[in-house]
């Protein structure tokens, strides 16, 4: 459904985006994660024809967004970081005046149908502001979704949100793509990636340093952790490939080792944190 060829974005000296290549099926939710400064917002800036990449090329849905912005618009729906809702607005006042700039068809029966798959129909007639933070997000992701776009991008979706509320709008997330609709989205919550994609692709230095499914990157990095305390008093956490390493490295320490599974976090911090030695390296 997406198709990254060879990208690259500079902002003078800065390489923003470089080289990067890869692919997004349809119908999945897949996450883009990376550290501060890692190209990701660039990134999805360059998807959702926001700005230009300086070379390389991109497709949705096999059309050319860098020859095609406007039909590209035609075909997703972007849920911002930043809150962008008309404040002083009711819900619906917000999604008629989206509706009526997108050119939505039978848009008031649409509204009713994204304000009840979002669970904001009782809020159709609140001011925005007067909102909490998740019915907030909520009216953004019923914004996006009114044009029935085949892709959504979401910047950083549950930053921000209470626990039980981030859990809510991943079953929203779910229900999206159980509707055929392809999700791409940037999180700093590493667990969020794990629970709710089917694969993340992990940026660092604007270079896709890895890519897959969370439990092919564990298996890859490392299925297991040791962690103990240092002589200076840190823990530290080591992740190794069998249960016998663990072992191994445990035994030659004495005071509160564990050893556990990994997570997708684990595999996280080793990944981007062998990058920034490598480069630390290369200077
Ligand atoms: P974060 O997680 O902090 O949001 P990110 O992974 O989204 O970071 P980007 O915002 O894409 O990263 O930034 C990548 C690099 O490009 C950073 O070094 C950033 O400072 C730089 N950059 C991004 N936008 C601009 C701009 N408009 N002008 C100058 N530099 C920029």
């Amino acid at each position: 459904m997406i198709r990254i060829e060879s990208i690259s974005k500079s902002y003078g000296k800065v390489k923003a985006v470089d080289s990067l290549s890869f692919e997004i099926k349809k119908g999945e939710i897949f996450g883009l994660l990376g550290p501060n400064g890692a190209g990701k917002t660039t990134t999805v800036k360059i998807l959702t024809t926001l700005t230009k990449p300086d070379k390389g090329a991109c497709y949705i849905d096999e059309i050319d967004i860098i020859q095609n912005p406007i039909e590209i618009k035609k075909i997703i729906g972007v849920v911002p970081q930043e809150n962008n809702l008309e404040r002083e607005l009711t819900v619906y006042e917000n999604l008629l005046i989206y509706g009526m700039l997108h050119k939505v068809k039978n848009l008031k029966s649409r509204i009713d149908e994204v304000l009840s798959a979002m669970g904001l129909q009782d809020k159709k007639n609140s001011v925005v502001s007067t909102l909490s933070g998740g019915l907030q997000r909520r009216t953004l992701l019923a914004r996006a979704l009114l044009p029935q776009p085949k892709v959504l991008f979401l910047d950083e979706p549950s930053i921000g949100l209470d626990p039980h509320i981030r859990r809510e709008l991943w079953q929203i997330i779910r229900k999206i793509k159980s509707e055929g609709r392809t999700v791409l989205l940037t999180t700093h919550y590493i667990e969020e990636a794990e629970t709710l994609c089917d694969r993340v692709g992990i940026l660092s230095h604007g270079k896709l340093i890895a890519l897959g499914t969370p439990s092919e990157l564990k298996k890859d990095v490392g299925e297991y952790v040791v962690e103990f305390t240092d002589k200076d008093g840190r823990l530290v956490s080591q992740i190794c490939h069998s249960r016998e390493q663990a072992y191994e490295i445990a035994k030659q320490r004495s005071d509160g080792v564990m050893i556990r599974k990994s997570n997708l976090e684990d595999v996280f911090v080793k990944l981007t944190g062998e990058r920034i030695k490598e480069i630390k390296e290369g200077q």
